[in-house]
């Protein structure tokens, strides 16, 4: 059995029989990857902290036939506030099965990794936290290479004003076009220029953006849209999110 080290964010966590644990790990040098952390819901065990859903640690595993082990664990950052607040529990819960459902094992993307860590510790900073969420699906979608077309229309060219976002076409649509997607979404330019301005905006200039209502509806819905058409399962943090908006 070969043994390596890694350094990763818990992005799933599931119980295994009454102790173990299996992590999903999405680690900076070898994106997914699942191992067993045996005993470690034992009120003693060594691996508890470090094997928490949302925790950044550096792991000591061994490559096992069908699963590798967790032998040993410990915690670079805790981000224990997205644990301890409902809030930023259903936000990162959707980042981190967003990002779980969006990419295959064992297919490192060191840009990846810094999209999650600068997503959860934005989160944990109170940046709001319906912003951040936005940032986090534009920028997944970049770096899946889905990046949408939103200065030129894509079905000819030409700038595209008074245009509707489609998100089987992956980008704006002007009038001349529409017949390519009928159910391209109406979207307003400002809606657009939010779009725009999260692409290029870093993590740190997420808690300055101040979207209207309107815009943020609007960029929820396409945002979720544009995700939602190239994901082969709903995902299930959905109805956690939508369980918080009720409260608020
Ligand atoms: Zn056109």
């Amino acid at each position: 059995m070969a043994l390596y080290k890694t350094e990763g964010i818990v992005v799933r966590t599931r119980n295994l029989g009454e102790a173990d644990r299996i992590i999903t790990l999405y680690t900076r040098d070898r994106g997914k990857v699942e191992g067993v952390a045996r005993g470690s819901r034992r009120a003693r065990s060594r691996l508890m902290g470090a094997t928490q859903l949302f925790t950044y640690g550096n792991y000591l595993m061994y490559s096992g036939r069908s699963l590798d082990t967790i032998s040993q664990a410990e915690i670079q950052e805790s981000f224990a506030g997205l644990r301890n607040d409902l809030i930023k529990m259903a936000h990162a819960s959707y980042i981190a099965e967003l990002l779980d459902l969006s990419v295959e094992p064992e297919e490192p993307s060191e840009d990846l990794f810094a999209l999650l860590y600068e997503s959860f510790t934005a989160l944990d900073q109170d940046k709001p936290p319906e912003i951040v969420l936005r940032w986090f699906e534009l920028h997944l979608m970049v770096l899946l290479g889905y990046q949408p077309e939103l200065r030129h229309c894509v079905g000819c060219g030409s700038v595209a004003s008074e245009a509707r976002f489609s998100v089987r076409e992956g980008g704006l649509l002007c009038p001349r076009c529409l017949s390519k997607d009928p159910t391209a979404i109406a979207v307003r330019p400002s809606t657009i220029q939010w779009m725009k301005q999260l692409m290029l905006a870093p993590a740190q200039r997420l808690g300055v953006m101040r979207p209207s209502l309107d815009d943020s509806q609007a960029l929820e819905t396409v945002g979720r849209a544009y995700i939602d058409y190239r994901l082969a399962r709903p995902l299930k943090s959905l109805d956690f999110l939508a369980s918080i908006k009720d409260l608020a």
